[in-house]
């Protein structure tokens, strides 16, 4: 039966937007200095400044949108904690390597790492050029690549503080429900997808005797400028709801609650996972009323 009530959650774009609640954290990050990557906008935006929120300072790490990065870095501020905004193309190891010494220089090191930058370069397999592979690999699983070894390195150099947290490092890998869901049309967006959630589950292990946690969030569609063309519209939207058994779209808040709890020692005992934050869309809809 369908439910009875409305909540579809729809927000037409020409109206003012809907003001989400903010994440409802207490201080658990208090002390704790986080970096993360693509931060101006959508996910990462709204992830920094859960992170600010809890306590952290965070590095507000952006690519484009320098105004907006400084807009995050300004918010986190507003709660108290120390955050500035820091320009590199997460592809390019120089760039990563100068963003973790000057992080080192302001900060003193790196607690939480949260490896968000992603883009997409839509086309249909057999038209797809060398250049959209290139370019979706490169950011999305090289990029990680170089943000992930860097903090690992950071990490395992200072090892465990008690007073901080008792872990020496948490490390959270932004992949996609499309690690899991094939994506005609999409097919370097899911490679890298993919590929982020075996090298994440690979680093895990290896890094765990050192009392490194390396996780990733899973999101289903959230609404961000990277998927406008999903939600913008009341018939894209409607589309989009037969995808999402809780019928609604996620917002950036959903994987800032999810982020800074997997970053908090309420989640020590956890490494290696991928977490579905994703209103159930891994749950193969289309078997609701078929099959
Ligand atoms: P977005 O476009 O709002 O944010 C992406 C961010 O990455 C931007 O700030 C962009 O400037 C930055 N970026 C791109 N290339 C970069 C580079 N070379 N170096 C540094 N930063 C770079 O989109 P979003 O939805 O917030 O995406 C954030 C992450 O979440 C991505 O990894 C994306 O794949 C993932 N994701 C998003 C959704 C969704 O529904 N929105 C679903 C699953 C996964």
């Amino acid at each position: 039966m369908a439910p009875n009530f409305d909540f579809s959650g729809f927000q037409d774009p020409t109206l003012p937007r809907v003001v989400m609640p903010k994440c409802a954290t207490g201080q658990q990050l208090k002390g704790q200095k986080a970096l993360v990557t693509g931060g101006s906008s959508g996910i990462g935006k709204g992830v920094a400044i859960g992170l600010g929120q809890a306590g952290a300072d965070v590095v507000v790490n952006y690519h484009s949108g320098a105004e907006e990065a400084e807009k995050v870095a300004d918010e986190i501020r507003g709660f108290g904690a120390k955050a500035y905004a820091h320009e590199a193309d997460v592809a390019d190891e120089a760039q990563v390597e100068a963003m973790y010494a000057r992080m080192q220089e302001e900060f003193g090191g790196i607690d939480i790492l949260v490896a968000n930058a992603g883009l997409q370069q839509d086309a249909p397999f057999d038209e797809m050029t060398l250049k959209q592979w290139n370019k979706v690999i490169g950011v999305n699983l090289t990029g990680q690549f170089l943000c992930c070894r860097a903090a690992v390195r950071a990490f395992k150099k200072r090892g465990v503080v008690p007073e901080i947290s008792c872990s020496a490092g948490k490390i959270i890998c932004m992949s996609s429900v499309h690690d899991l869901i094939p994506w005609a049309g999409h097919v370097n967006y899911a490679a890298s997808k993919g590929g982020v959630s075996l090298m994440m589950k690979s680093i895990a292990q290896e890094v765990a005797p050192y009392r490194i946690r390396v996780n990733a969030i899973s999101p289903g569609a959230i609404r961000t400028p990277i998927n406008e063309d999903a939600w913008s519209t009341r018939e894209a939207y409607d589309e989009l709801m037969k995808l999402i058994p809780y019928k609604r779209i996620g917002e950036p808040d959903d994987i800032a609650r999810a982020a800074v709890w997997l970053a908090s020692d309420e989640a020590d005992y956890i490494t290696g996972i991928n977490l579905y934050v994703d209103g159930g869309m891994t749950l193969y809809p289309g078997f609701e009323s078929g099959g």
